[in-house]
């Protein structure tokens, strides 16, 4: 038996399940499984399904479904069982609930129901998908789902055309070609780009290169399975001597000519040398 059972005080405890490999699932989400009064689903029959394959009794608990058309009525039953002492477990089809995933307009009652909200964290696309992509993860968008018409899809592209993170989106596989060729179309040819299906599943890939190349390995081709699609961030903006002087100007009104290098340098994203080189003749003409 890999589960505890215990009693959980009343709340609604958000619990991830795996993405592809069912023993991705944590030992929390287990006890958690095992524990709650009431077990809310978005597919109620992969609940089952999941707890089955881990041992995990229901024991006469009931499974309720909860999903994107759960209305306001759902919601207050869910409520209500919290306000009354019990402890809800939700589940979604797979990975973590919120994330691209119903969830949110309940635990959203619940949070201004001053309720308790916790969660059992686990497996989720986006951060499988940034482990493996080898593009900066220091700073990630999570845009999820686009529109599917080309127009909106684009629009929504254009508005990420300038921002400096990496950008990660969910597609199905029909129209991740599609995605691609937008993404080429909007965001330049040359933007390195990552393509990751089935991860942690038998048939996992993940195709790396720029928008070009990827829009032409996928052109024709039969796509299944699930997928997350990345793209690195935009360009560095290009820096130019007079807007270093600028900035060292500045910095130098407050502070000593070195401390004003390792600021500008740090703000600008260049080498402290070539800061300070530029920051001593500057010093010199004053
Ligand atoms: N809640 C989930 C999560 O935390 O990642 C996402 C649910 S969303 C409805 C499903 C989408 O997630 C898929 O269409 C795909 O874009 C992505 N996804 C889920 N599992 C995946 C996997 N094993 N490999 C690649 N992408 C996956």
């Amino acid at each position: 038996m890999n589960f505890l059972r215990k009693p959980l005080s009343a709340g609604l405890y958000l619990v991830a399940t795996p993405i592809g490999s069912a023993r991705d699932i944590t030992l929390r989400a287990l006890d958690v499984l095992a524990s709650a009064d009431l077990i809310a689903a978005e597919d109620t029959r992969t609940a089952r399904k999941l707890m089955e394959i881990h041992g995990v009794p229901l024991d006469g608990r009931k499974v309720v479904a909860f999903h994107d058309h759960s209305g306001a009525a759902d919601i207050a039953r869910l409520v209500a069982a919290i306000r009354e002492g019990q402890s809800v477990a939700y589940v979604s089809e797979a990975g973590t609930p919120l994330i691209a995933d119903p969830g949110y307009e309940l635990a959203k009652v619940l949070v201004e129901e001053n309720l308790s909200v916790t969660t059992a964290p686990g497996p989720s696309a986006v951060i499988a998908a940034l482990s493996v992509a080898g593009l900066p993860t220091d700073r990630f968008a999570f845009v999820g789902f686009l529109p599917a018409g080309k127009t909106q899809r684009e629009t929504e592209i254009a508005a990420l055309r300038d921002v400096g993170f990496t950008l990660v989106f969910y597609e199905s596989p029909k129209r991740v070609h599609g995605l691609l060729v937008s993404l080429r179309d909007v965001l330049g040819t040359s933007r390195k780009a990552v393509v990751c299906r089935e991860l942690t599943k038998k048939f996992e890939e993940v195709s790396r290169g720029t928008l070009d190349r990827l829009v032409a390995d996928f052109e024709g081709r039969n796509v299944k399975g699930e997928i997350v699609v990345l793209v690195g961030r935009a360009g560095a903006i290009e820096v130019g001597d007079d807007m270093i002087a600028d900035a060292l100007r500045d910095a130098m009104k407050t502070m000593r000519v070195k401390d004003a290098a390792t600021a500008v340098a740090g703000a600008l994203g260049l080498p402290r040398r070539q800061v300070y080189q530029l920051a001593l003749t500057l010093e010199d003409r004053r």
